[in-house]
């Protein structure tokens, strides 16, 4: 499956991966709490978030520190809400919105183990990639734990459409995503990208390298639109990438195709909530987050559940 990492840049970021980042069976966590903090994109609202290592078994969760009982909400299908525009968990009265890019960051490099403290409702958005939390887990380091990760194959194939959009999984030898999207404004058009879990996470066909720097991206004529609805309150020009008729109002794009490696990121965070990604090939065309959270949702009668690795 995956191979050996080494300690190397991650380009465009500042840190370097500390600790065992190699290919492993066991579960894994963090070696050391690390914090960061910025605005949510939807609300607007400034928050930190303190990323703090957890025993095997655990899981991913949130905790609203900021909350009376600092209540949890756990990252999974059950607390799941998906809008259109981003995932939220919910558990009782607590909630914690866009968190798909903080777990595909953890999906993508392997952290099953994360208490996530979090002061207020939203994951902060920080550049519109997942590249920040990456830089973060970087410098946290990952801590191989003494139990093995329970990861799942799929059984048949297993398919979620809505109009002429859909996800659709197939049983597969490695885990495998492949993404299209399709837009009438031409600088974005038909773009399509594909990824393998096999590929090194920090090599240049990674995860760190080839995913989680992938903006969020937006149409400049839906802005006013979304802002009235009371959404995307601390989007700007400095944290999403914004296209208009006439072409990008704010480039350069990292990649050729950044909205349809966004949209794997998007997928990765959302796929997440099953606790590991599942060893199968999954498609999605035009998908959004609420086709992504049904994928995941009728996935999970198709599983077989075993031991091993991403
Ligand atoms: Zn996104």
């Amino acid at each position: 499956m995956a191979q050996t990492s080494t300690a190397q840049p991650i380009p465009g970021a500042t840190a370097s991966p500390q600790g065992d980042w190699s290919y492993t069976q066991a579960q894994t966590t963090l070696m050391r709490a690390v914090k960061r903090e910025g605005i949510g994109l939807h609300s607007g609202v400034t928050t930190t978030v303190i990323l703090h290592p957890a025993e095997p078994g655990h899981g991913r969760c949130f905790v609203r520190s900021d909350l009376p009982g600092q209540p949890t909400v756990p990252a999974s299908l059950a607390a799941v809400n998906p809008t259109m525009l981003s995932t939220e968990l919910r558990q009782g009265e607590a909630a914690v919105r866009t968190v798909e890019h903080l777990l595909a960051a953890l999906v993508g490099l392997g952290i099953d183990n994360v208490r996530i403290e979090i002061t207020g409702p939203e994951v902060p958005l920080l550049d519109g990639s997942a590249l920040g939390w990456v830089e973060a887990l970087c410098q946290a380091g990952r801590q191989v734990q003494a139990e093995l990760r329970p990861i799942a194959h799929l059984s048949q194939p297993v398919t979620v459409t809505h109009g002429d959009a859909f996800v659709a999984a197939f049983p597969a030898p490695a885990l495998r995503l492949t993404y299209g999207i399709d837009f009438e404004v031409a600088a974005i058009g038909n773009q399509w990208f594909s990824w393998t879990s096999e590929a090194d996470p920090f090599g240049p066909e990674g995860f760190a390298t080839a995913v989680a720097p992938a903006r969020t991206f937006g149409l400049a004529h839906q802005v006013d639109q979304l802002r009235a609805s009371g959404l995307i309150q601390g989007g700007s020009l400095d944290n999403a990438l914004v296209c208009g008729d006439e072409g990008w109002l704010n480039p350069p794009l990292r990649f050729e195709n950044e909205p349809a490696r966004h949209k794997m990121l998007d997928l990765m965070g959302d796929l997440s909530l099953l606790g590991s990604l599942p060893i199968a090939h999954i498609v999605a065309y035009k998908a959004s987050h609420r086709l992504h959270g049904e994928l995941a949702a009728a996935l999970l009668p198709a599983l077989v559940y075993g031991e091993g690795t991403l």
